[in-house]
């Protein structure tokens, strides 16, 4: 199969003919074998009747529903487990990405050898302020993370090389950090492609304020756990010797000073305050760090690793 074409959708059910309409024109006039995949992430309207519905009229749509709602991230994660298609392509629902893009994102993947193309919302149908502006902060923060030269992480419309979306994991909010889950699972050639983006026709956006204090924590996150998941000693046991050492220095300076140079007494001086605060959060980051490599050494993921190829074995 040449695509599929995977969709979360939360609450979409008046976009959706529309767009399976759009996709199926697009799809013919390429003469591709395609599927489409519709995660319905527990709509309480009308979105799963809507999809058996399209599914009825045309074989290639597919759906599958969830029993509550989990998020954009669960919703991909169990699209990309299902999609058969050589190339994958992800989009929203609400018609703000346009389906006409498909044939230009499969060729940087087939022909280019892109491993993922993100799209660019470059003129973007938002509302300035509550969306532009954040987003614009967001993704340079992203960028200088990352080392990974996108404008835009959290496009809707992507594509993938099948191996890509095998490789990776996409769970809590971390849909919109897919490029660096890709890049940290070994895909270098991360592209980008100007995307028509348009305004939204039905229905209302489905992440408010909340999506940059998440979004924020997410990227904590999936720094931290991309260095040093594996190894959280070199992490919490570096910061927690020097700053043990740290508090230690201070403390020999004031005995020393205590008995060979003035006789103020110890607790009277700022000082001496300091050096215990700086042992005892040195030993418990030193503590974390050991905890962490105990958890890590009993995870069932602890040997799993990305395996590229392999010669004279099976
Ligand atoms: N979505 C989802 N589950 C959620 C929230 C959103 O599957 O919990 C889908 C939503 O239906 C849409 C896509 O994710 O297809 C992007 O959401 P939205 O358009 O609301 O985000 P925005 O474009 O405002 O960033
Ligand atoms: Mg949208």
């Amino acid at each position: 199969m040449d695509l599929s074409v995977v969709i979360p959708l939360y609450n979409e059910d008046e976009s959706l003919p529309e767009l399976a309409a759009w996709i199926e024109r697009v799809m013919q006039a390429n003469g591709y074998s395609y599927e489409v995949i519709m995660i319905d992430d527990g709509s309480t309207d009308n979105s799963w009747s809507v999809i058996e519905d399209l599914r009825s009229r045309n074989a290639n749509i597919k759906g599958i529903k969830f029993q509550r709602n989990y998020g954009k991230s669960a919703a991909l994660n169990e699209g990309f487990k299902a999609a058969g298609g050589d190339v994958v392509i992800t989009m929203d629902a609400d018609m703000q990405d346009s389906p006409d893009e498909i044939p230009e994102l499969r060729r940087l993947i087939v022909e280019e050898g892109y491993d993922m193309v993100s799209g660019w919302k470059k003129k973007r149908y938002d509302n300035t302020l509550t969306k532009n502006i954040p987003s614009k902060l967001f993704n340079a923060a992203a960028r200088n993370m990352s080392k990974i030269k996108l404008h835009d992480f959290n496009c809707g419309l992507k594509s993938y090389n099948r191996k890509v979306i095998k490789s990776i994991e996409v769970y809590g909010e971390m849909h919109r950090y897919v490029p660096v889950l890709a890049k940290w699972a070994g895909f270098r050639k991360i592209g980008e492609k100007v995307v028509e983006h348009r305004a939204r026709k039905y229905g209302v956006t489905k992440f408010g304020w909340s999506r940059f204090i998440n979004g924020f924590l997410d990227l904590m996150t999936i720094f931290f756990v991309g260095k040093f998941g594996k190894r959280p000693m070199h992490f919490f046991g570096l910061w927690g010797t020097v700053c043990f050492l740290f508090g230690l220095g201070i403390f020999l300076y004031l005995t020393v000073s205590k008995f060979f140079f003035d006789a103020t007494g110890l607790t009277q001086r700022p000082l001496f305050f300091f050096a215990i605060l700086a042992m005892i959060i040195g030993s418990q980051l030193f503590l974390a760090g050991f905890i962490g490599e105990l958890i890590s050494r009993n995870s069932p993921e602890r040997n799993n690793y990305l395996i590229e190829k392999k010669t004279g074995l099976n």
